[in-house]
């Protein structure tokens, strides 16, 4: 048994690709079990090629993310490069279903709902992919890797209302809403249907953003130890104190920490938990 198991991870993406395999047997040699994220077709690929190289403790998990519906523009982290512009893909499920074939593979995702830039036309191609991804999930019943992010500006539309609403429709599987920012409502709602919460290194920042309405303390505080999770989101956001650097999965110990904290609970109860927790849900 591991002693941490970065749930989310991207050890896949570009940035690591000189020495992705060093911070992956860095996290090994720290108990800590990775698994790795896809965002769109190549990056799924390369996360299941990345987890068959290992006997133990490296995972994927395949999917479409929704910023990867339309032409736009990633960062050179993700993609390589200086940072341009990649096209819209297509989801293809059938491509997708055949990297779900490895056993390596615990999850779909990361898909959901992004409306952080996001017209109202392209609101509803994402809906219609994830509910792809939902159905292909209920076909090889794996739980689902959701990713949601609001448009702190546009009050109009609630990605996390839209998500739950989607998912009471349509899920027949479980799944983890990844990189957790909604409100301890929303928080309560998920967890009522059966989904896991995780947490970030945003846990670990000091001050919040006025409007985003999400306050950490209150929402780890009144939510069941059970239903947590935590994920590092490599090489995205490191907890404090490697703010500002790349993150990387060894780093998932500072926001476990942080959860132990605010819930006033010893640390070593809170890391077997959220072990177990990660263990039942993907099945590992
Ligand atoms: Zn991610």
């Amino acid at each position: 048994m591991p002693k941490y198991i970065d749930i989310h991870s991207h050890v896949n993406f570009k940035t690591f690709k000189e020495d992705g395999d060093i911070v992956l047997k860095r996290a090994l040699q720290n108990d800590t079990w990775v698994i790795n994220v896809g965002s769109q077709f190549s990056t799924s690929k390369r996360a299941v090629e990345i987890a068959n190289k290992y006997q133990e403790g490296i995972f994927a998990i395949v999917g479409l993310h929704p910023i990867h519906l339309e032409e736009s523009f990633h960062d050179e982290e993700e993609t390589g490069g200086e940072g341009f512009k990649t096209r819209a893909e297509e989801f293809n499920k059938d491509a997708y279903r055949e990297l779900l074939k490895n056993s390596k593979v615990v999850a779909i995702g990361e898909c959901g709902l992004d409306y952080f830039h996001c017209s109202s036309e392209m609101a509803e191609k994402q809906k219609e992919v994830f509910i792809e991804q939902i159905k292909l999930a209920n076909e090889v019943k794996k739980p689902l890797m959701v990713h949601v992010r609001n448009n702190y500006e546009d009050k109009s539309r609630n990605a996390y209302i839209d998500i739950l609403e989607i998912l009471k429709k349509y899920a027949k599987v479980k799944g983890v809403i990844h990189f957790f920012e909604g409100s301890l409502e929303n928080a309560k709602d998920f967890i009522s249907f059966g989904f896991m919460i995780s947490f970030s290194g945003a846990i670990t920042y000091p001050a919040r953003k006025k409007g985003r309405n999400c306050d950490y303390e209150e929402i780890i505080k009144n939510i069941s130890l059970n239903m947590i999770l935590a994920d590092t989101d490599s090489p995205y956001m490191a907890p404090v104190p490697y703010r500002g650097k790349r993150n990387e999965p060894v780093y998932v110990k500072e926001i476990v920490r942080k959860i132990a904290e605010i819930k006033n609970l010893p640390e070593t109860e809170v890391r077997e938990a959220i072990v177990v927790n990660a263990k039942r849900i993907f099945g590992i």
